[in-house]
């Protein structure tokens, strides 16, 4: 084998208790430490500073979720505890980046990023990790994109980036929740799947339109499950063949990946250990790619 995979994850990620979003990603570092053939790395990530993250969010926005004041905000921290959780989740996607443009591949154990919009939170999505992911990635190479095959739609990333010239986003769901409208055919491709035998094939449409970034980042949600909050006929094979197909791309075009955690749902059927398995799809496509 060759050098460990890094993958951020820091006990401060899972800090907030109640909120799948949060407790999900200690569930995922579990099952990856259970198996030590992965060649995994857990690395905790410097959290993400209120400074660096006026680049993706207002600052009125970010005063609220700086405050300290329980029970105040809508979607946004209701405790110090949470708060410490997004900022760990949020830098953990910039620390990642900066890995796969050093090493070709990384991820981190983020979920609740894509709903989040420039001034406001929404769907379990406080701070946009994938908008700040994409921001460091671009300190470095002159294009990134973003694949989201979350279940829902990434409206808050389009909302933060879908007007920057060098992101490409890429969005293919299975539900319409926070549906977006492409404004740049060159830029923006979304669809939304109904029919489970076309998945795969809708990802490679995806992907075609993602020839020639630079640097990926790739929201995993795992929530297009038949049982973890998805359609039926979306099977546990066909999850991982999507991964297979990600990460196999990513390597034949030579483009570094960083993926996020993102959906992924117990409420559906399944056990957050259950949960964990499936997002173990992901690290283990990562991790032979
Ligand atoms: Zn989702």
């Amino acid at each position: 084998m060759g050098s460990p995979l890094r993958i951020y994850f820091s006990k401060s990620y899972a800090l907030a208790a109640g909120l799948e979003t949060v407790t999900k990603s200690a569930h995922v570092a579990a099952a990856i430490t259970a198996e030590p053939a992965l060649g995994v790395e857990l690395v905790p990530p410097a959290p993400a500073t209120r400074e660096e993250l006026k680049a993706i969010h207002a600052p009125a926005y970010l005063k609220e979720v700086f405050a300290v004041a329980p029970g105040q905000l809508a979607t946004g921290p209701r405790t110090a505890a949470l708060r410490t959780s997004l900022l760990a989740s949020a830098g953990g996607m910039r620390a990642a980046v900066a890995e796969a443009l050093r090493a070709g591949r990384s991820g981190s154990l983020s979920s609740g990023l894509h709903h989040a919009r420039r001034d406001s939170g929404q769907g379990f999505c406080t701070l946009n990790g994938l908008a700040l992911g994409a921001l460091r990635a671009l300190e470095d190479v002159s294009s990134v994109g973003i694949l989201d095959l979350d279940a829902h739609f990434g409206g808050g990333t389009f909302d933060i980036l879908g007007e920057h010239p060098q992101v490409r986003l890429a969005d293919v769901s299975v539900n319409d929740y926070d549906d977006w409208q492409p404004t740049s055919p060159a830029r923006h491709h979304v669809e939304l799947v109904g029919d489970p035998t076309d998945y795969l094939a809708a990802t490679e449409r995806a992907l075609r339109t993602l020839v020639g970034v630079r640097c990926l980042l790739y929201n995993a949600g795992m929530d297009v499950h038949e049982n973890a909050g998805g359609i039926k006929g979306l099977t546990t094979e066909v999850v991982r063949r999507r991964e297979a197909l990600v990460f196999d791309w990513a390597r034949r075009q030579q483009v570094p990946i960083a993926f996020a955690l993102a959906g992924g749902y117990a409420w559906s059927g399944l056990t957050l250990p259950q949960i964990a398995q499936l997002h173990l799809e992901t690290v283990r496509a990562c991790a032979v790619a």
